[in-house]
């Protein structure tokens, strides 16, 4: 009887958001100064646009530069500008930029890696984007020794998630994750653990959730989910 732990990799194991923050920063200076729009009238379209494709496009490579790329000829539009392709290339190269940073780690990512690999869980890495960036984040990260596989999905739903479950039991089978839409939900859905960390996250990974299902778990920390998964589920032994 062997415990699977499906882990999600941005903002649960790795910093991430951060770099999409600054970006966005650089993109709403230069478009603002460009078109000469107060900041907050470039953020709110940027960041409604940025929601918008992330959802229909799901979390691709290319969501982020398009979504920003749409915010610039939309505001030219509204301004009665033609787009200057200097601007938009500059747009993309800031977009860019985010996807090309090198992460860090977050406290405790490590430990609860190795930790379930001495307790013999298989321990999948289940996140959404790209895939080859989101491999290379694992390879980068020098963790891919402690993990069994990398499932990435353009989108995290309860069916994209069963689909990857493959028939792994559920009493057996915990999602931890820092987003209530994308690694809550879908857990919950499929009946198997939920462990949520709750980390800083943008308005995609936001959804009501009921905190007192019986299969829901949140922990203070990272450092906190070995001690709670080893409640939840049997060890390699049992
Ligand atoms: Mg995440």
């Amino acid at each position: 009887m062997r415990a699977h732990a499906f882990i999600d990799w941005d903002d649960t194991l790795a910093e991430n958001i951060g770099f999409f923050r600054q970006a966005i920063e650089a993109m709403v200076d230069l478009i603002s100064r460009e078109l000469g729009l107060e900041p907050h009238v470039v953020a709110e379209t940027g960041n409604r646009l940025d929601l918008e494709i992330a959802r229909t496009m799901g979390l691709t490579r290319q969501s982020f530069p398009t979504a920003w790329s749409a915010c610039y000829r939309e505001l030219c539009h509204r301004v009665g500008r033609e787009p200057d392709p200097g601007v938009l290339r500059q747009v993309r190269a800031h977009a860019d930029w985010a996807y090309e940073q090198p992460q860090r780690l977050l406290d405790g990512a490590e430990p609860l890696l190795r930790w379930c690999r001495q307790e013999g869980f298989e321990v999948v890495i289940w996140t959404a984007g790209d895939p080859e960036v989101q491999r290379a984040k694992v390879v980068r990260s020098g963790l891919a020794r402690l993990v069994d596989a990398v499932y990435t999905v353009s989108r995290k739903t309860p069916a994209t998630l069963r689909e990857h479950l493959d028939g792994r039991p559920s009493h057996l089978t915990v999602v931890v994750g820092n987003s209530l839409s994308s690694d809550v939900q879908p857990a919950l859905a499929n009946g198997v653990w939920a462990v949520h960390v709750p980390a800083d996250t943008w308005e995609y990974d936001h959804a009501p959730v009921n905190v007192a299902h019986p299969l829901y778990r949140q922990a203070g920390s990272l450092r906190e989910v070995p001690v709670l998964l080893a409640t939840l589920l049997p060890r390699r032994t049992a």
